[in-house]
């Protein structure tokens, strides 16, 4: 998913920032961290983001099937399927080393770190990667997962606590409705954990220090309306959790993108953000955090019954956009699946090692 939300607070509210987004950013003016830094990256000098994130995308295909999967459209945004472009190394011993290489090698960068997919909670090397990561000190772990295999058992112990052990900071978990049934049907999910299970594993992460995080499209005909944002709040209250993000469903600029059914579906239901913050803005109960502009998307944070409300829209055609406009600057990082590391989504573009 998108970069680590680490912020620089605002003093105030930017009305010009929600209406233009990420046309807004400005590296030196209201990024994060309003620099970069140049670094030696295996004997070529190289130019990055100086808070850009390193993202480990899990090789474990998704358990899901959600319609509007982010995984399907990040290559379809760039006219390519997924099955064309996910190559996968086989063998652990060459793909931990060259990861332990790509850690070692950022460590000037210093980047934050999460783990995506794919399905990282049913990858069986998980375990070993959070040890890899926790043993590195990388910066601000977290991961992002459907859920479902949280309360596995893995080496002797629920996965959960792999994550606890790991000391990762945030588990976001991706649920696009309160409703059992409803989110089965809309993320295709028959194994997602139940509510019960849910409020278990938000327990144990607080027990050891990480916050859990709900995760929650924003959807025609299901979360998409300021009532639908509340009901949400109030189920992830009984839950346990303190901390949800809405997300819009991911732009992408059709003139470049292979149509098929996740940007059929994802044109059909997609709720614009903007009008909802809106309603937001109106209303007492919710508190403004702060905004955050970024390169290709754009974040707004409030407060709502004592819950961290993140709102988060993105758009695929304006990271092409910062791409061409700067193409020597790394703004993210991606250890792919077939243990290259990359400054794209996509493992033939933005080789780096
Ligand atoms: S859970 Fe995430 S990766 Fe899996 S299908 Fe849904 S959006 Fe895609």
């Amino acid at each position: 998913m998108l970069p680590s939300l680490q912020a620089t607070a605002a003093p105030k509210f930017v009305e010009e920032w929600r209406r233009r987004k990420s046309a807004a950013f400005d590296l030196k003016g209201n990024s994060t961290a309003r620099r970069t830094v140049e670094f030696e990256l295996w004997g070529r000098r190289v130019r990055a983001y100086s808070n850009a994130n390193l993202s480990v995308y899990s090789a474990q295909a998704c358990n899901a099937k959600c319609p509007f999967c982010v995984e399907e459209l990040r290559p379809a945004s760039r006219g390519t399927e997924l099955v064309a472009q996910k190559r996968v190394e086989a063998d652990d011993e060459r793909y931990f080393g060259k990861l332990e290489r790509a850690l070692e090698a950022l460590r000037p960068l210093d980047p934050s770190v999460s783990v995506t997919g794919g399905e990282p909670s049913k990858d069986p090397r998980l375990p070993r990667l959070l040890r890899t990561l926790a043993a590195r000190g990388a910066r601000k772990r977290t991961m992002t997962t459907n859920g479902s295999g949280l309360l596995d058992v893995r080496e002797g112990r629920p996965l959960v606590e792999w994550v606890v052990a790991a000391g990762l900071r945030h588990l976001n978990i991706s649920r696009a409705h309160p409703d059992q049934e409803t989110n089965a049907s809309l993320m295709r999910l028959r194994e997602g954990l139940t509510v019960a299970q849910l409020s278990r594993v938000a327990q144990l992460a607080r027990a050891g220090g990480a916050r859990a995080r709900l995760s929650c499209v924003l959807l025609r005909g299901a979360i998409d309306s300021l009532d639908g944002i509340l009901s949400y709040l109030a189920f992830a209250e009984s839950v346990g959790v303190d901390n949800v993000v809405f997300r819009q469903l991911m732009l992408a600029d059709p003139a470049t993108t292979l149509p098929g059914p996740v940007t059929r579906f994802s044109d059909a239901r997609r709720v614009p953000l903007e009008s909802l913050l809106d309603s937001v803005s109106a209303d007492p109960r919710f508190s403004f955090v702060r905004q955050i502009v970024g390169y290709y998307y754009y974040v707004e944070v409030w407060r709502c019954r004592g819950i961290d409300v993140v709102f988060e829209e993105a758009d695929l055609a304006a990271l092409e956009a910062a791409k061409r406009a700067d193409p020597d600057l790394i703004h993210e990082l991606i250890f792919h699946p077939n243990a290259e590391l990359a400054s794209t989504w996509q493992p033939w573009d933005g080789v780096l090692g």
